[in-house]
């Protein structure tokens, strides 16, 4: 770099700090070659005019761009008008890569902490961020995987489509509306729907029968946490149906207790079984609410044949006290008899899109009236890539990783890279430092290294 400011075709005429913000004085050191208003070349430069632009963070300041722009006079017209400028954007008021930073961090943090970072207001870093987030998603292109994961999330008060690649735990896409038309669209764009073999859905019909048109090669499997859920559902209504005759207190004691109606029994204490099972004494109806809804779980733990036998046998094994409440399960049972029992032959869940549906509510609560498009890209941002460990994305969430030495947000460790800072103010020194990925290729050595070997190639 020439000068601390490293911007092309700019050169530094002073810098002074005050408080966390730096500010660089510098001159946009090319010249016009014509009149802007009329295309004339006799010109003369008639004055100057000081512009502010915000720029990255740089050693953990705001930076600010102070250009004394130079004004010219047209000859031929008489008209003045302002040098043109490289590397900013005037309508924004910033630099080129402050907004190319601005971009890439709303990706991870708020934008009321970006705006902290850069030193300007929200407003703008909203605006910024909307901008290229929509250009991002417009051209976001995933690739169809061998099992496609159909399912939804509520995002921003609706119901939104969730592609994911069920193998991979990876997500592929985030749609704006969940119905038939949205999903078929989606679907069009691939040419190699074939290589699809199966596709886990919820219950809903039109993705079936979505699925059959367009997925010609494709198992449909339902997605056994959604049917186990209905079980569960089942299970809490016959609860609640039987709390409202109790007194207030015993009420509030089954709505504490229920968590150990909802566990799997070896996944409760002993002191835990030892009330759930008094629980159930006391209660008949509970308890054969509880026993169906565990014969149900049950199932899924059975071999392929003795599943099937259980899975039709269920009906009348569960005792009619309860079975309005287990209604819509076994209706769900019979409708969708044979998604259901694929699972037996393809032992795929979407449980990553469930993860993922609590991680994404993070994301949203974070960026409260944030755009769809905004969260969209966010969201993608995050989950786009393999996902191993639920923890990786977890912690990638808490927004509290080690504070990059350049722009102070904080980043996951992997994420780090260890560059040379040079001396910003007086009093600093040239230090080696960990910085997040989006300040790194600003203080890649490697680059500044290649970039010189080929300016002596050219000059030598
Ligand atoms: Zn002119
Ligand atoms: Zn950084």
């Amino acid at each position: 770099m020439k000068d601390i400011l490293d911007m092309e075709g700019w050169s530094l005429t002073d810098k002074r700090t005050e408080g966390l913000v730096e500010t660089f004085s510098a001159e946009y050191v090319h010249e016009p070659i014509a009149c802007s208003k009329c295309g004339g070349i006799k010109l003369y430069r008639h004055g100057t005019k000081k512009t502010t632009y915000a720029d990255a963070p740089l050693r953990g300041f705001a930076a600010k761009l102070e250009a004394t722009v130079r004004r010219y006079r047209c000859r031929d017209c008489g008209e003045t008008f302002l040098q043109p400028l490289g590397g900013v954007l005037d309508e924004r008021r910033m630099t080129v890569r402050c907004a190319e930073f601005i971009a890439k961090q709303a990706l991870k943090h708020t934008f009321v902490h970006v705006a902290r970072e850069v030193g300007i207001d929200e407003k703008t870093v909203r605006a910024v961020a909307a901008e290229r987030m929509g250009e991002l998603g417009a051209t976001h292109k995933p690739r169809l995987p061998k099992v496609l994961g159909i399912d939804e999330t509520k995002i921003a008060g609706e119901l939104r489509l969730v592609l994911t690649d069920v193998e991979g735990r990876r997500l592929l896409d985030m749609l704006p509306a969940r119905d038939k038309g949205t999903l078929a669209a989606w679907l069009w764009q691939f040419k190699d729907r074939n290589a699809v073999k199966v596709v886990t859905i919820d219950m809903w019909r039109p993705y079936q029968r979505l699925a059959a048109e367009l997925l010609p090669n494709a198992v449909v499997v339902v997605d056994k946490f959604h049917i186990m859920r209905m079980a569960g559902e089942a299970m809490d209504r016959v609860r609640i149906r039987l709390a409202k005759v109790k007194q207030p207190e015993v009420r509030r004691h089954w709505v504490r207790s229920k968590v150990m109606l909802n566990k799997r029994p070896h996944n409760l204490t002993e002191k835990q079984r030892f009330n759930l099972e008094m629980w159930l004494d006391n209660e008949p109806e509970i308890a054969a609410a509880y026993r169906a809804k565990e014969a149900f779980y049950g199932l899924f733990d059975l071999p392929k044949d003795e599943a099937i036998r259980a899975f039709d046998g269920f009906a009348a094994s569960v005792e009619s006290s309860v079975k309005p409440e287990f209604k819509p399960l076994l209706t769900a049972m019979r409708n969708w008899r044979s998604e259901i029992l694929a699972v037996f032959d393809h032992k795929y869940t979407n449980a990553f899109t469930e993860s993922l549906n609590n991680l994404t509510k993070h994301i949203v609560k974070a960026g409260r009236g944030y755009s769809f498009e905004v969260l969209r890209a966010r969201i993608l941002a995050n989950y786009g890539d393999p996902v191993k460990e639920p923890l990786f994305f977890e912690f990638l969430l808490r927004d509290d990783g080690n504070p990059c030495a350049n722009c102070g947000l904080p980043c996951r460790a992997e994420d780090m890279h260890l560059v040379t800072l040079p001396p910003v103010t007086r009093g600093q020194r040239t230090k080696r430092a960990l910085v997040c990925g989006v300040c790194e290729p600003r203080f890649n050595t490697e680059k500044v290294i290649a970039h010189r070997k080929t300016s002596t190639r050219k000059t030598g």
